[in-house]
């Protein structure tokens, strides 16, 4: 008799093919492989056991990860990443500056609240859903109210059509099922509603220069997407969310990019010495040269999207 053996298969988290290729872009100790899904082009993150994403987040292994390799403290890290968030914040507060009456926002994995803190203003309801038990809320002051909790079928449930504004920064490439997730975040928009939508760009062009940073530092648990433009473009509309433009964003400055091309991938000891980039300083022609260039082809680090319903 044949034995009968489970099926354990890949199955493309987007589009749901079995077919792949094997990208030669993980860290093979690891047991990871990055493979590229033949349909829709998505590279993603496979291991036939994957780690269990609610302990994951539920006991915060992600910054006990984050913080395994430098003694900063969280404040510190929060502090010299400020001007990212300032960065961020200038793209929701354009959004808003058309809104008249009070609104309601809600940043789905939040975090800490840094970017709700960093937009506050009075009028504006804040709603922080965050799955880790963070021991430190730094931002909950200023009425920001701190939900608790996962995604998940009872909290869109509760909560449909309910917000004016959804932000949703670098979580999509951590979920198992982000087309579901996203058509759940349409259930909760309001009409005449906005999100805001960022994930790292595996179009990087980091990721080509220098293979010891995108084994080192991109294609590492607990990202299990790598979204290109044209792969998250694709996602979105399978989730129903249509008509959206790709923009680029871009976290790290011009610094920390030639420190990685100049002379290859060495982990800084102190994570406040990574350079990143800041909009409200003058910048030389070079830099800004760089800044434009990439933005305009999309190789920046960081991709994001406005939809509107
Ligand atoms: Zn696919």
């Amino acid at each position: 008799m044949k034995k009968v053996i489970p099926d354990k298969k890949f199955k493309c988290l987007v589009c749901k093919n079995a077919n792949y290729d094997i990208l030669d872009l993980a860290v093979s100790e690891t047991g990871y492989k990055i493979l590229q899904c033949k349909n829709c082009n998505l590279r993603q993150l496979f291991k036939e056991n994957l780690y269990n994403t609610k302990n994951y987040y539920e006991n915060d292994t992600q910054d006990s990860l984050s913080f395994k390799y430098t003694n900063i403290t969280k404040i510190e890290q929060i502090n010299h990443r400020h001007c990212e968030t300032k960065n961020r914040a200038k793209i929701i507060q354009n959004i808003i500056s058309n809104k008249k009456d009070e609104i309601h926002i809600i940043d789905v994995g939040g975090g800490y609240g840094n970017l709700l803190n960093e937009i506050k203003k009075l009028n504006i309801k804040m709603d922080l859903l965050e799955p880790r038990k963070l021991k430190d809320i730094f931002y909950t002051k200023n009425n920001i109210n701190l939900i608790n909790s996962f995604f998940n079928e009872k909290f869109v449930e509760n909560n449909k059509n309910k917000y004016d504004i959804v932000i949703c920064c670098h979580t999509l490439e951590h979920l198992k099922n982000p087309v579901e997730f996203l058509k759940n975040i349409k259930q909760i928009m309001k009409k005449k509603s906005h999100l805001f939508l960022e994930v790292p760009n595996d179009d990087l062009d980091l990721i080509k220069i220098c293979k010891k940073y995108s084994k080192n530092v991109n294609y590492i648990e607990p990202h299990l997407s790598y979204f290109t433009p044209e792969t998250l473009k694709y996602t979105l509309n399978k989730a129903g969310l249509l008509n959206t433009t790709i923009k680029g964003f871009q976290i790290y400055g011009y610094q920390n990019y030639k420190d990685i091309k100049d002379n290859g991938f060495k982990i800084k000891k102190n994570v406040k010495d990574i350079d990143l980039f800041k909009n409200n300083y003058k910048k030389n022609s070079k830099e800004e040269k760089w800044y434009n260039d990439r933005i305009q082809n999309l190789t920046c680090d960081t991709i994001y999207i406005i939809y509107s319903n």
